[in-house]
């Protein structure tokens, strides 16, 4: 099964499917390979049609079921210092080098491995697979696909998301909300503040008020909360504005982000933020330039893992690990998605997200072993009859 794995990941990392291109050719070689193994296939193209999600199903065609999930997509190497070609998989002291082989192509390749043997062993619970586009650039492709799963009213009950654990069983990441706030005010002479709106002093306003908020937030901080720190952050990473000493400046942009913990703390914000703008800044602004506004833009919206004390998924993949405990980690996932279609979620997957993202990553040879360990022991659950 590892030399099946391990030429599979090879052919994946040979798609050179960073984010910014095409995977539809990476998305037809894992919709070839699933059909042979007699899985219902669904090829999701999004609107651009150069990117597609996949979704396919072994077994009955009903509710409940476990989800297989991994994004297709990869970062560039550009300006990366690789040793060796980053799209052809290298095998060197027991690792595997190349773009994608441990975020996330090596866990999706275990899994396609496993397919075939999947395919005899399900009964009554269907196992799905979910391959999706633009994880990198904001989880695009994932939301595409919840969307497209909840008009369709297909819903697994369970998921296990293979990102680089090391095979460690996290449970929660907290969310990652990042915004650019365009505050648009009036030109005017330096010598006359009165006569125009100065766009820095509302951007200066706005973050003094998300400066109290992410004080008030430490407050709001569950007493079980297991994040480091506990609470939600707030970081400001970039104020621009302005141009010359003696001109009131029009425009400001303020970049900024939050990590909530709790989905109510990022509505919190974004709900005081708002009456703060509607209420104090932009009357004030309105005064002297009626045209005078501030604009959010969503940045990205990546919900959290929220750990849940009830989670039927986590209980397997413990099981098949040997791992009796969870973990939270740092990094944000796919997973925050699935759980809001009211899934039980995990993330566990074979490598190391130290690798991630830099140049020579690598996977070794023993993560990807555990890992089809672990699908193993799920496909042996498969065949197992009900209430066992
Ligand atoms: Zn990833």
């Amino acid at each position: 099964m590892i030399d099946q794995t391990k030429r599979i990941l090879s052919d994946l990392v040979a798609f050179p499917t960073v984010s910014a291109d095409s995977n539809l050719d990476m998305i037809a070689y894992l919709a070839n390979q699933l059909e042979d193994c007699g899985a219902q296939v669904d090829v999701l193209t999004d609107g651009s049609g150069r990117k597609a999600n996949l979704f396919a199903t072994l077994g009955p065609l009903r509710d409940g079921g476990i989800v297989l999930s991994g994004h297709s997509d990869v970062v560039p190497v550009t300006d990366q210092n690789w040793a060796t070609d980053p799209f052809k998989m290298v095998e060197r002291d027991d690792l595997l080098f190349g773009r994608g082989t441990c975020d996330m192509k090596g866990f999706i390749a275990a899994t396609l491995a496993m397919a075939p043997v999947f395919a005899q062993q399900v009964r009554d619970q269907p196992l799905h697979f979910a391959f999706t586009y633009d994880e990198e650039t904001g989880c695009i492709g994932a939301r595409h696909l919840a969307q497209n799963l909840t008009e369709r009213s297909i819903k697994p009950s369970l998921a296990i998301i293979g990102e680089p654990t090391n095979m460690r069983v996290i449970d929660g990441h907290k969310g990652c909300y990042e915004y650019s706030t365009h505050f648009q005010g009036l030109e005017g002479h330096g010598s006359a503040p009165d006569c125009g709106v100065n766009a820095i002093e509302f951007a200066v306003r706005y973050v003094s008020r998300l400066l109290d908020l992410r004080d008030e937030l430490k407050l709001m901080a569950p007493n079980d909360s297991r994040f480091e720190p506990p609470w939600t952050t707030v970081n400001l990473g970039a104020l621009n504005g302005g141009q010359v000493h003696n001109v009131i400046a029009p425009r400001a942009t303020v970049d900024w982000e939050m990590r909530p913990v709790q989905a109510s703390d990022a509505d919190f914000v974004n709900e005081a933020l708002k009456t703060f703008c509607d209420e104090v800044l932009l009357p004030s602004m309105r005064l002297v330039y009626p045209d005078a506004s501030i604009v959010t833009e969503v940045i990205g919206e990546i919900a959290g893992l929220m750990p849940a004390d009830e989670n039927e998924i986590l209980k397997i993949v413990s099981e098949l690990t040997g791992i009796n405990r969870a973990d939270v980690v740092s990094f944000g996932t796919e997973a925050g998605i699935f759980q809001s279609l009211g899934m039980d979620v995990v993330v566990c997957g074979p490598g190391s997200i130290e690798q991630a993202h830099k140049a020579n990553e690598f996977l070794a040879v023993d993560q990807l072993d555990q890992c089809l360990k672990m699908l193993e022991g799920l496909g042996a659950k498969l065949s197992e009859p009900p209430n066992q």
